[in-house]
């Protein structure tokens, strides 16, 4: 690259004009653009969520101008437009829609402004290592809005910033650019220090009586724990490479969950109910699942942000970008996001041990687990992950839990093989040295497929290649059991109930039951029922989603008895003869012994 076209900043704006039609104006201005007609794209996906969205569908309208004359643009394919050639600068100007209330794309109102860089600002083909100025400009009647978001602050002394956060921010080149979302409003907000770094909590959305201090205190505990575990020796953060503070912004509405990782800051959706209230000492029982979500996506910062799979150094986002290694990117990190509850002292053992056996149950109740190994899942999430269906539960198996699962295992062999001298904390922290602590500091590697069992063993002196190919690579049931057994951890299966079982799971349609899937070899399989069928009756008896409900109904029966079943199949009733089957025994279990 030329030194003197890597110098020249590209110049981008954002104003969020349209607030009730939910539209952002972009500019960008490329100083020294390509004189044989600079191409411009914009990301197919974002990273941390592997599908394909196709965020130029958003982009309602585009044009050029070089000086004042205006520019031919073309566009090329999905997601690439080319403008004509021209000799002096040239600004680009784009108005987007912005409606997706999601941590993925960018959301607009006349409460607030939430985007991703990936739903906005387009990547200049040829200069995508130019550094990048961003100017935000505040909406039509400014009100009280404030901006939030740990894309640094342009320190020059001519740079503009007014007090509540609008003007210049400075990103090193276009994906840093894109990796530091933005929220603008009139949030809750507190800060607090982790490890003398900052931090700062923004929740958008009325939670009356949100309590701030409490949820800001075990967030602290989480965050600092995760930090002296990858640097126990300096207790560095990770984002100071990138950032001056870390922000997680969250959006709360009535009934969401989900988070999106980014290198100094993370994006989630909470539920209202989840959160804790002032005055209210039991928290909410969801508030374990929020806090995990922190840990969770906190973890990431070192584990993915920095720690990469090599598809991802760099981020290729024109295409599906595949890696069979997502089983160590979320499924380690979601072993970790509980365990940091724990460690962090935010839940005790007994509840740790309770969460952890949901978590094995739910992995052991999907048939799919058999038919897809972690590794295959991992190069599979454009197609099967992201775009599950009624058959997902016999079909596929998830590199979340499944993945967390393997990173227990793998846990536990390295404890009980080193004599507890040596465990997958070991692993991780010889992946930060490799691959992560420098990423974003002139040393951009990857983590690649054949490297990993290697480094376990440099960490541990464990050779785990069998195990790895066995539970990641293949599909059979994890010794968990056994491995358990070996730290004074005793697993046992329980039903939850007596009721027989027709083996499906349901979903609600109104006031009616509908059959969401069919357990693959379950009693509903075998009689020939069908996920989308509509359940009407059991041995005539109505059945649906209000007081009629199945539950009531099977409890009259025992397993091993025949059952007519009546359902609406495309609007025709179908009767189905069905033998009732056990009650699946879908509780795992986890007991403390005396040790071993
Ligand atoms: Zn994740």
């Amino acid at each position: 690259m030329n030194r003197k076209l890597k110098s020249k900043p590209l110049l981008y704006s954002l104003e969020p004009f349209d607030l009730s039609g939910h539209r952002l104006r972009a500019t960008l201005r490329i100083t020294e653009p390509d004189p044989k007609g600079q191409i411009i794209s914009m990301p197919a996906w974002i990273p941390g969520s592997y599908l394909i969205r196709d965020f130029s569908r958003h982009v309602e309208h585009i044009s050029a101008k070089s000086g004042t004359q205006a520019i031919a643009i073309t566009k090329l394919d999905n997601h690439r437009w080319r403008v004509a050639p021209c000799q002096a600068a040239l600004t680009i100007t784009a108005v987007i829609y912005a409606w997706d209330l999601s941590v993925r794309g960018a959301h607009i109102d006349e409460t607030h402004c939430f985007f991703n860089g990936t739903s906005v600002f387009f990547q200049v083909h040829g200069q995508e290592d130019h550094p990048c100025r961003l100017s935000l400009l505040p909406p039509p009647n400014p009100a009280r809005w404030n901006v939030f978001t740990s894309l640094p602050q342009d320190t020059r002394a001519n740079a503009k910033m007014s007090r509540n956060g609008f003007g210049t921010y400075v990103a090193e080149n276009y994906d840093a650019l894109i990796d530091h979302p933005v929220e603008m409003g009139t949030p809750e907000v507190i800060k607090f220090d982790a490890c003398g770094a900052k931090h700062e909590m923004v929740f958008t959305g009325l939670v009356p009586n949100i309590d701030l201090k409490r949820i800001a205190q075990d967030v602290k505990k989480i965050c600092e724990a995760q930090i002296r575990f990858f640097e126990p020796e300096t207790t560095r953060v990770p984002f100071l490479d990138s950032a001056k503070k870390y922000v997680f912004m969250t959006m709360v509405t009535g009934d969401a969950y989900g988070g999106l990782e980014h290198r100094a800051s993370t994006a989630l959706m909470a539920s209202r109910k989840d959160l804790p209230t002032i005055g209210h000492d039991n928290a909410p029982e969801g508030y374990q699942t929020f806090l995990g979500l922190v840990s969770h996506e906190y973890f990431h910062t070192w584990n993915v942000k920095r720690i990469k799979p090599a598809a991802f150094a760099p981020y290729k986002l024109a295409a599906e970008s595949h890696t069979r290694l997502l089983w160590i990117f979320e499924g380690f990190t979601s072993y970790y996001d509980d365990l940091f509850l724990l460690r962090s002292g935010v839940i005790d053992r007994p509840t740790y041990l309770k969460t952890l056996g949901k978590q094995i149950a739910s992995v052991m109740n999907m048939p799919g687990r058999h038919k897809q190994s972690v590794a295959e899942s991992s190069f599979d999430a454009w197609t099967r992950y992201y775009k599950q269906d009624e058959n997902a539960a016999n079909a596929i198996i998830s590199y979340y839990t499944k993945g967390s699962l393997v990173a227990l295992a793998l846990d536990l062999t390295i404890r009980l093989q080193t004599e507890q001298q040596h465990s997958l904390d070991d692993v991780m922290r010889i992946l930060w040295e490799r691959f992560g602590r420098d990423f974003y500091q002139g040393n951009p590697i990857g983590l690649s497929e054949k490297g990993f069992p290697q480094l376990v063993r440099e960490a541990t002196g464990v050779d785990v290649s069998d195990e790895i190919h066995r539970w990641a690579y293949g599909r059979e049931d994890l010794p968990l059991k056994q491995l358990l057994a070996t730290q004074g951890i005793n697993m046992t299966w329980q039903s939850g109930n007596t009721r027989p079982s027709l083996d499906i799971r349901t979903r609600k349609q109104g006031e009616h039951l509908v059959i969401a899937s069919a357990l693959e070899g379950g009693a509903a399989h075998l009689a020939g029922l069908s996920a989308h069928d509509l359940l009407v009756a059991i041995d005539g008896v109505r059945v649906d989603a209000g007081t009629n409900t199945l539950e009531s109904i099977l409890t009259s029966y025992q397993p091993g008895q025949k059952v007519n079943v009546h359902v609406f199949r495309r609007d025709e009733l179908r009767c189905f003869e069905l033998t009732l089957a056990s009650p699946p025994k879908a509780d795992c279990l986890l007991q403390e012994t005396s040790k071993p």
